[in-house]
């Protein structure tokens, strides 16, 4: 057990039921995981007759996995590595999975979500389990204390819910932060047109890259930055973290008439 790859097992039964019925496995979904561990979600995924591509960083887990726990599994394939060195090529092969599945190491819980996001990796639905912070910044709404970068990233293209907690003896070790279960499930149409993607998401990490400028200051690589700002209906002097998607979305227009982003 390594504290360095976030490693607390979901050990509770009676969890494990509740997430995996949140994925509704049949046969024709894909589904990618996150750090099966040693396979106890993996299992259940399996059992709903859906193939799984379970993307594993410890090696030792890995050979329990490939020898032992599936090695007679033909829906199973490992991917042994780190998620964010590996996901990539497996994407650019088999395009988005349906389903992204993971009890989350809680030291990259975001920052899969984020990459995987940003590089248009869209599957109709996620389902996490994630520190409660995290959850509750996917899931926030607009205006709230926790409405992010990472919120506007994920509400472009799904419709989050968060739908139970876990209690810290679900888990061995217990963590020691609180747990979340969040569901995302894809939007029926993005609020960010194809063709504007790619600027949306520079437009975000540009508004956001030092939290405690205004707009202005944070777009000044941005030739008629201001102008832009005004023309989307925007006071150049406020922060990021307060606008809402829809103005993000029309900020993005703005930047994308001249091609300077
Ligand atoms: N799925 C198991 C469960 O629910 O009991 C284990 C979950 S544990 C919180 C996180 C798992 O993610 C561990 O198996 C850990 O080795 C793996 N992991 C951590 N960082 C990873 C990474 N960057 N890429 C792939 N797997 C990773």
């Amino acid at each position: 057990m390594s504290k360095k790859f976030g490693q607390n097992f979901l050990i509770d039964r009676h969890a494990r039921e509740r997430l995996s019925q949140l994925v509704y496995p049949n046969e024709k979904l894909r589904i990618w995981e996150i750090g099966p561990g040693i396979g106890a979600l993996t299992e259940r995924l399996l059992a709903g007759g859906s193939p799984v591509t379970a993307f594993e960083i410890d090696h030792g887990f890995c050979r329990i996995l490939r020898e032992q726990a599936f090695a007679d599994e033909k829906g199973f394939r490992l991917v042994e590595g780190d998620f964010l060195k590996t996901w990539e090529e497996i994407f650019n092969c088999d395009g988005a999975p349906d389903v992204l599945f993971s009890n989350l190491p809680y030291n990259v819980g975001s920052v899969c979500i984020a990459k995987v996001l940003e590089a248009g990796c869209l599957p109709e639905k996620m389902v996490f389990t994630l520190q409660t912070e995290v959850a509750q910044r996917l899931a926030a709404s607009q205006g709230s204390k926790d409405w992010s970068s990472l919120s506007m990233l994920v509400q472009a293209d799904y419709l989050p819910r968060i739908c139970f907690s876990l209690s810290g003896s679900c888990f061995y070790p217990p963590p020691a932060v609180s747990s979340s279960v969040i569901a995302l499930e894809r939007r029926p149409r993005s609020l960010v047109p194809k063709d504007l993607r790619p600027v949306f998401i520079k437009t975000i990490r540009m508004i956001f890259s030092q939290k405690r400028k205004t707009l202005k200051n944070n777009l000044i690589q941005i030739e008629g930055a201001e102008d832009k700002l005004i023309n989307a209906g925007i006071n150049p002097l406020l922060r990021a973290e307060s606008l809402s998607l829809d103005q993000v979305i029309r900020l993005s227009v703005e930047i994308q008439k001249t091609g300077r982003q």
